[in-house]
């Protein structure tokens, strides 16, 4: 386990690789969100991290999450669920997570929609994409997500924000570049179809091997 001043030094170099990247492409780093994946490390951890400047964390267990989320519930902390969601967990996920990341289902989004109707609260959705069709991943087909973004704008109180995806594990950064530009040109096709830009203003992608390239490529 990192100690509080490793996890301060490696968020510091993180921060600076981002901005390299984005720079490189003449992008503003403000404008990109950094999700501090958090699983596996317990509160204290996190609690260097905030102090760290950090506000933002991911999780990819509700149960993890929710337990985190409750014992850090005096900082004000935004969460993502980025793993597989079952859509009889959707009551539970509502009241800790603000974003969900892994929307791949409508069964899933209504549940979802109905849960956070019900808690009287409204949540940032992102639909997630399985470009490779791989077996083993979970997120919509390319022809399923115009489904989900169409059903998305009819949600109560569930904002989408725009599209996810995980690529096979690369073996080089290099190799998750053409999986960004299949999410982007995916994007650029549903805009074209005439989805408002504010609905797929977020592309989340990129994880600690290549979240240069993936700033590159516009996450
Ligand atoms: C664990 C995980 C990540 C982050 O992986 P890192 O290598 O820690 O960056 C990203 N997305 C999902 C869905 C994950 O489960």
């Amino acid at each position: 386990m990192p100690r509080d001043a490793d996890i301060a030094y490696n968020l510091a170099d993180v921060r600076r690789r981002l901005e390299a990247a984005a720079h490189r492409v003449g992008r503003n780093p403000a404008d990109i969100t950094l999700v501090a994946v958090s699983k596996t490390f317990g509160p204290e951890l996190i609690r260097a991290a905030v102090v760290a400047g950090q506000r933002v964390f991911g999780e990819n267990r509700v149960q993890e999450g929710l337990v985190k989320a409750g014992t850090l519930a005096d900082l004000d902390l935004t969460w993502h669920l980025i793993g597989h969601l079952q859509s009889n967990k959707a009551r539970k996920t509502i009241p800790a997570f603000q974003w969900i990341e892994s929307v791949d289902s409508l069964p899933l989004l209504q549940k979802l929609d109905g849960a956070a109707v019900e808690a009287g609260v409204r949540r940032s959705i992102l639909i997630q994409v399985d470009l490779a069709l791989e077996a083993t991943k979970h997120g919509a087909s390319g022809d399923e997500v115009l489904a989900l973004v169409s059903a998305a704008a009819s949600a109560a109180a569930l904002e989408l924000r725009g599209l996810m995806v995980v690529p096979p594990l690369p073996e080089h950064p290099e190799d998750s570049r053409p999986w960004f530009r299949q999410l982007v040109a995916l994007r650029d096709s549903l805009l074209a179809r005439g989805i408002p830009p504010e609905r797929l203003s977020e592309l989340s992608m990129g994880m600690s091997q290549d979240f240069e390239v993936a700033v590159e490529e516009g996450a």
